[in-house]
């Protein structure tokens, strides 16, 4: 075949039925260029082969041999179909099955060499391989007896497919430009991006490995870092609305929170008003139809460990704005959560006089009455309603607003300059063709390492909520080795008698979709069993989103007990009266998102208990969750993320192309070099260029 072009369709490169390329879009891979790009999560090391005389029961090998026989069959009570096969290398023989998968035995007919990984089990017949990963033995062998790329994948798609496939993309590797020019490339030791991408998918070692990572991850930040220079720069040149600050209305808002500000939050909210009050000196503020844009955009970052009270100061900043006639959007990260604060400004802002809208693809309200999708529409557009919370599709075109003058988006964990420009979409231009733009305020709970946020924040302003509320005490949290799970589920108990609620949180397993469902439901039904007097909800991503915000509010309104839940939970639930939370497998998580994890608990007036348990006993297992559970500060926790994880650690979580990587988890040094490189680039003569952009 000749070699494919980076644009060219993935049905190009082989015979792919309709469903698999449906399934492939859904992971973003449509062109040769995507699946290049595709960065798998991990690799298994399947390099070493196991004599089959060696194979032992319960130990992963790889064997290579020869199938001297093989046959389907069906299996007699069940309506199963079986494929048995026999495989033998010099030192033995062992026997292989495979259930529905007939071509197996048609694609390895008696005869071929072949590799096979797997993990024995034995029965009364001896050894058998269950199920193995199978391939023909070759020169270049994708499957078996190397490093295997484990790609994320989602139902339908396996993983054989898509390495079949990135095989077939991989020869285009070539044209990809390199937006690094060869001086810079030697100087600093990089791999070419080409061969970076080809040894990322199928290295030959791990140095090879690293270095492919290290290359992509360099390009991913110095992309970012241009993306925020010019981002930055278009910033300079735009103009805002100037808000005049109502004092009395700043009053009154604060008088109509359930509590007193702490001296952070007062910090924080006179930091974010004075960004909005300030003129740009060499523009005099000039009435126009929408006011006095004589302002300068607020590029703020709201940085706050989780409950340490970003919503009241959010509030007071969209009080003063609605007050001030213009309008407010409030971006959440999820369906739940939109409807969660979207109820908390209702009943803050409200009373106030200030009309507060939901708008979310399910939920429609204004000031918490159901409207219709046109009521809301022209709501908005007339500017009725001053504060609409909603998803981040609230930025989408369609949604007109009337004079949008502050969006604030909550519980941002990537920097993405993506909602900047769409918020730049959002920009009014003025007569003399200055583009008017709305004051944004980002909020975060992941706390960003001093270090890096004058590497690589430099366009943002930051505010620190460095303060508890009061009311607030640390988590007590305790690691749960197998041995002590009794322990935990009596704590679990005890917290259920006392009428509170608790939390069950699943590990992410990376690789496939359909096995963090397993564990979730699993964990629901274990929960089911241990506790049949409780009532318990279930949460996950792959629930409809009616149905995740029907679990959230079941344990809003205490009508379930107990919640089994994946991550979704992760971003900004609040339950005052969930006291416990257990995290499963909570060594597959890293410091800092235990940390955002047990902030979900101790919300009220009971303090709050957390449990990590884990069914790995080792070591460094124990090390790695004692220092959460004896640290209570979430900016040492991210501090010691970013010392112990150098960027091959993270790449599993990064995907290439797109503003995603966590930059607080990078390796220091590399951002330095990375930072140099893009100011030398933007100081070159060709100076930024697509390349470097996309
Ligand atoms: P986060 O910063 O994680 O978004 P929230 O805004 O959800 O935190 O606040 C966490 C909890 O603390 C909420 O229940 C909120 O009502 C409460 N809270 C916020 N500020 C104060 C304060 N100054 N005094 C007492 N409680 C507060
Ligand atoms: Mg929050």
């Amino acid at each position: 075949m000749a070699i494919p072009t980076l644009d060219q369709s993935v049905a190009d490169l082989h015979r792919i039925g309709k469903q698999l390329a449906t399934r492939l879009r859904r992971l973003q891979l449509a062109t040769v260029r995507d699946l290049l790009l595709y960065v798998p999560v991990r690799h298994d090391d399947l390099r070493s082969m196991t004599d089959i005389a060696a194979l032992a029961p319960g130990v992963q090998a790889v064997v290579r041999g020869r199938v001297v026989a093989i046959a389907n069959r069906r299996a007699h009570q069940r309506r199963m179909l079986l494929t048995e096969a026999v495989v033998q290398d010099a030192t033995g023989s062992v026997r292989c099955v495979w259930f529905q998968q007939p071509y197996v035995a048609h694609a390895y007919p008696a005869g071929t060499a072949v590799v096979l990984a797997g993990t024995p089990t034995v029965d009364r017949y001896g050894l058998q391989l269950t199920s193995p990963v199978i391939e023909r033995d070759s020169e270049v062998n994708l499957h078996a007896g190397r490093l295997v790329p484990i790609y994320a994948l989602t139902a339908g798609v396996t993983q054989k497919q898509l390495r079949f496939l990135v095989s077939l993309a991989l020869p285009a590797a070539g044209q990809m430009t390199d937006p690094l020019s060869d001086t810079i490339r030697v100087r600093e030791k990089l791999l070419s991006r080409a061969d970076a991408i080809r040894s990322v998918h199928f290295p030959a070692d791990d140095a090879e490995r690293a270095a492919a990572q290290e290359r992509l991850l360099f390009d991913d930040i110095v992309r970012y870092i241009l993306r925020v220079r010019a981002s930055r720069e278009e910033m300079e040149e735009a103009c805002a609305p100037r808000i005049i600050v109502n004092a009395a209305m700043v009053e009154r808002v604060k008088g109509a929170l359930p509590f007193v500000l702490t001296g952070a939050q007062e910090r924080a909210v006179g930091e974010i008003l004075g960004d909005m009050t300030a003129s740009t000196p060499p523009r005099p503020p000039s009435p126009r139809e929408g006011g006095d844009l004589g302002g300068k955009p607020m590029q703020r970052l709201l940085n706050g460990d989780v409950g340490s009270g970003k919503t009241a100061v959010a509030a007071v900043a969209a009080a003063v704005v609605a007050d001030a006639g213009r309008q407010v959007a409030y971006l959440a990260p999820t369906e739940v959560l939109t409807v969660q604060q979207a109820a908390v400004l209702t009943r803050w802002l409200q009373p106030l006089g200030i009309s507060v809208a939901c708008w979310t693809r399910t939920t429609r309200r204004i000031d918490g009455t159901p409207v219709t999708l046109a009521v809301l529409r022209a709501a908005v557009r007339s500017g009725a309603v001053r504060v609409v919370v909603g998803t981040h599709a609230i930025l989408a075109d369609a949604v007109q607003f009337s004079d949008l003058a502050l969006a604030i988006i909550d519980e941002q964990h990537r920097f993405g300059v993506e909602q900047r420009a769409a918020l730049r979409k959002k920009a009014r231009v003025s007569d003399d063709g200055v583009a008017c733009m709305p004051h944004l305020l980002s909020m975060t709970a992941t706390p960003i390492p001093r270090t890096l946020q004058l590497s690589l924040l430099g366009d943002l302003a930051v505010s620190v909520l460095d303060e508890r509320p009061q009311a607030r005490r640390p988590v007590a949290t305790s690691v749960i080795v197998p041995a002590k799970r009794l322990e935990m589920t009596h704590a679990l108990k005890e917290e259920l008698a006392a009428g509170h609620q608790a939390f069950i949180v699943c590990g992410k397993i990376d690789d496939d979709g359909g096995g963090e469902l397993a564990t979730v439901t699993e964990a629901f039904e274990r929960a089911k069993r241990a506790f049949p007097d409780a009532c318990i909800g279930l949460l996950h991503g792959r629930m409809k989103p009616v149905e995740q915000q029907a679990a959230m509010e079941a344990f809003a309104m205490h009508e379930t007990d107990i919640l089994v839940a994946t991550t979704v939970i992760e971003v900004g639930v609040d339950q005052p009266n969930a006291t416990l939370m257990i995290i499963e497998d909570a060594e597959r998580f890293g410091h800092s998102q235990l940390h955002q994890l047990r902030g979900r608990v101790g919300r009220g007036a009971a303090p709050g208990r957390c449990f990590l348990a884990t069914r790995v006993d080792a070591p460094q297992v124990r090390a790695h969750l004692s220092r959460v559970a004896q640290t209570t500060d979430g900016f040492a926790l991210a501090e010691f993320d970013l010392a112990r994880r150098g960027p091959g650690a993270i790449f599993g979580t990064m995907q290439s192309g797109h503003d995603v990587f966590p930059i607080w988890e990078m390796d220091p040094a590399l951002l330095d070099r990375a930072r140099r490189v893009a100011g030398e680039i933007a100081a070159s003569d060709a100076g930024v260029t697509a390349a470097h952009l996309e």
